[in-house]
């Protein structure tokens, strides 16, 4: 079995934000990965979306919200693995499928996923089979407490592994930037300019698509 230290970022990534990428390079840092695969989920298994989803739009979204930066031919890939299996999304189901890459697997979740890991399908096997990243975002930063408390718990119940990713919070969210598209208002300090300019050109957030 290869020891590669695979990281796995999963999300809905509707669309990409600054907060997303940001976070990619910490993780990829902090837990000093050999690949870190970006993957976008294809049906959301947490949140109801009620717009028509296309999984391929945010795949491609992603893609040229990494491509200009460092470091991705070589080690970040965004992976279509979960778009293509056309079927909800689960992150058990994808790390049972990565550890026969490899028995290093570290998942990244942001304060909102980390704390409902135990609602996710088969939650005991996720703990089994990889490390938690977990990174704070900015509007959980002050219930701090809980965070510590549910760690505890994690690792006393679950035997988990829980690594923490620094990184100087960064208040974005998509829904945001959903709302700022559909509203014709700026997204310069929130998505890449390439990103926003194919949002504009396919009319991904438009009116008829809300
Ligand atoms: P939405 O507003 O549509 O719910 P989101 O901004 O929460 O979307 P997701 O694609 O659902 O984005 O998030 C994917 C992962 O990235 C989750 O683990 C989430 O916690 C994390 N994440 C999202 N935004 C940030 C941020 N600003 N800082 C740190 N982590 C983040």
């Amino acid at each position: 079995m290869s020891n590669i230290r695979i990281g796995i970022y999963g999300g809905t990534f509707d669309p990409v934000h600054l907060g997303h990428i940001r976070s990619a390079y910490a993780f990829l840092t902090a837990c000093q990965l050999d690949r870190l695969f970006i993957m976008p989920n294809f049906i959301p298994p947490h949140k109801a979306i009620c717009r028509g989803d296309d999984p391929m739009l945010r795949l491609q979204m992603l893609k040229i919200a990494f491509s200009p930066l460092p470091f991705y031919d070589d080690k970040i890939i965004i992976s279509d693995f979960e778009v293509r299996q056309q079927e909800t999304s689960y992150t058990y189901k994808t790390l049972e499928h990565f550890k026969w890459i490899s028995d290093d697997l570290t998942i990244l979740c942001g304060t909102d996923n980390f704390l409902t890991l135990e609602k996710w399908k088969n939650f005991e096997r996720v703990f089994e089979l990889a490390n938690i990243a977990h990174i704070v975002r900015p509007n959980t930063f002050d219930e701090s407490d809980e965070i510590l408390s549910v760690k505890q718990r994690y690792k006393e119940k679950y035997n988990a592994r829980i690594v923490d990713v620094p990184m100087a919070p960064i208040d974005i969210s998509s829904t945001e930037v959903r709302e700022r598209i559909r509203n014709h208002q700026d997204t310069s300090t929130l998505i890449p300019h390439d990103v926003r300019a194919y949002i504009d050109k396919y009319d991904i957030y438009g009116e008829h698509n809300g």
